[in-house]
């Protein structure tokens, strides 16, 4: 009978392997169709001044509602789409919008906007973000680029001639989720990041028993402002954790504390109204997910 079952579960396993491995597929083919039908949407959310509460920039974050199977997260999508070339396009897509976008804002606010691995790697991505910027008349210093370390793994030399090359064009580089993959020190003072964004692993409950978690991101923020970063802690969500993200060297913050990603809609109807403050979102709806 153990055997049996053995063979059994081996089967079933089997089965969602290949269940797997067809979703990715429907996925890939959805999300080509997509992009040509323009079904997807940029958001933007808010990077918040900790002192202040103002804000002081967007990151534009894709969404995707499926026509059957609803929303789905870029956390699922994004992915798949950087194991085919889907992500150029995916990619290229989402540097137009949201430098048009940011182009509608009233000031000077800057957008940050996601740039994978994959991406970083093609010698083409100077080019696109020249001509997205030319054709929506956006400042190149409005623009930001997310990275994240995993460009440190591949090719050191050609990673540092495509920092050249994008800081060249005026634009900012930002590097995201810092303290989940390679982490090194030595590429972080070498390569110029203009603002680094502690992950929101270590920022969740770092106010109460995840007392390692507060030294991780007090330790990341001494060192990113000895190398004269912006800091940006990510994924603040609840009271406690923003009254101690406060008190900390930490320039803004972005989590749901304060906003979730917004349709641009909303956004400009915001700013147009002058409105530059965010509020603390009260305790009955913390802990959103
Ligand atoms: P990311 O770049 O680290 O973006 C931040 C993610 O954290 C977003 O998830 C955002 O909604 C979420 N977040 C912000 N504050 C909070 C909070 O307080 N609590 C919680 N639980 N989550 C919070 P989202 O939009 O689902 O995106 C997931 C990831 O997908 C992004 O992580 C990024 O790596 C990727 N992504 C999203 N849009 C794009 C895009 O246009 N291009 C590329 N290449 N990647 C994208
Ligand atoms: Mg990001
Ligand atoms: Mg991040
Ligand atoms: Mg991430």
């Amino acid at each position: 009978a153990a055997k049996g079952g053995g063979r059994g579960q081996f089967r079933f396993y089997s089965d969602d392997l290949q269940n797997a491995a067809n979703d990715r597929r429907e996925i890939e083919e959805d999300l080509r169709d997509a992009i040509a039908a323009e079904t997807l949407e940029m958001h933007y959310q808010p990077q918040v001044d900790t002192q202040t509460h103002q804000v002081k920039g967007f990151e534009a974050l894709m969404r995707w509602e499926h026509p059957e199977h609803g929303f789905i997260s870029p956390g699922v999508f994004i992915p798949i789409a950087e194991d085919s070339s889907l992500i150029d396009d995916l990619g290229t897509w989402a540097l137009r919008q949201s430098c048009k976008d940011a182009a509608a804002w009233p000031g000077e606010l800057p957008v940050s906007v996601n740039v994978s691995a994959r991406q970083f790697l093609n010698e083409e991505l100077p080019e696109v973000v020249e001509k997205a910027l030319k054709d929506s008349g956006l400042a190149p210093s409005r623009l930001e680029l997310e990275i994240t370390e995993s460009v440190f793994m591949g090719d050191m030399s050609m990673t540092e001639t495509m920092f050249a090359s994008l800081k060249k064009l005026g634009v900012k580089l930002s590097l995201d989720d810092f303290g989940t993959g390679f982490s090194s020190m030595s590429y972080l003072s070498k390569a110029p990041f203009d603002k680094i964004k502690i992950d929101q692993s270590f920022v969740r409950g770092c106010a109460g028993e995840a007392k390692s978690n507060l030294a991780i991101v007090v330790a990341i923020a001494g060192l990113a402002r000895a190398l004269d970063m912006t800091i940006v802690a990510e994924g603040v969500e609840a009271m406690d954790e923003l009254e101690i993200i406060c008190r900390q060297d930490i320039d803004l913050v972005q989590g749901f504390i304060f906003s979730r990603a917004i349709p641009q809609d909303q956004i400009m109807a915001k700013l147009d109204s002058g409105e530059m403050q965010y509020e603390p979102v009260g305790p009955a709806v913390q802990r959103a997910e």
